[in-house]
């Protein structure tokens, strides 16, 4: 963590940007996977919450089962969501059927990376680069208040170049149907 859900904000962004190339749900799939460990590591009161899954050897593994498990579970979960016809938007962020296998690699690896270095910021026990080392160069680099606010400031600008995309790409339609 920062709280699972703060890591979706720049994916937003991201997902803007990137549209089919980039696929949210496996980005998604893989921020609660990471966080799996420290969950567990609450649950059972240990002092050390951040292990294995929070170094960048254990996010390639992590990233690795997002895309091999991930994807056929996100594949899954978006063919029975049928945005509703009537909605330009809904119909254009889900996108296509399909999560092609760079997609889903790119959001995975994107995922989990992104996750440790955010982590690496606020977590006093986390040791990224370990066994090769226990040191921690970013820790506090930035207060924690700065980073939940970057992470929101993400999400807020996602947000707005989503319908930002949206808007000129429909422009762009409807002068191709004039
Ligand atoms: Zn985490």
């Amino acid at each position: 963590m920062p709280f699972t859900p703060f890591h979706m904000g720049p994916a937003l962004a991201v997902k803007a940007v990137c549209g089919r190339h980039f696929s949210l749900m496996v980005f998604g799939f893989s921020q609660i996977a990471i966080d799996i460990e420290p969950l567990v590591h609450i649950i059972r009161g240990d002092a050390v919450l951040h292990g294995f899954t929070h170094t960048y050897l254990g996010a390639t593994l992590i990233a690795l089962a997002s895309v091999l498990v991930g994807r056929p579970v996100c594949q899954f979960l978006l063919k029975y969501w049928t945005p509703d016809p009537s909605s330009p938007f809904l119909n254009w962020l889900h996108g296509p059927k399909l999560i092609s296998w760079p997609a889903a690699i790119a959001s995975a690896f994107v995922g989990t990376y992104s996750h440790v270095f955010l982590d690496s910021i606020m977590h006093f026990d986390m040791q990224p680069l370990a066994p090769f080392s226990d040191t921690n160069a970013l820790l506090h680099v930035i207060s924690v208040d700065s980073l939940h606010l970057v992470c929101v400031l993400g999400g807020v600008l996602g947000v707005l170049l989503s319908f930002a995309v949206f808007i000129i790409r429909r422009g762009a339609q409807v002068d191709g149907q004039a």
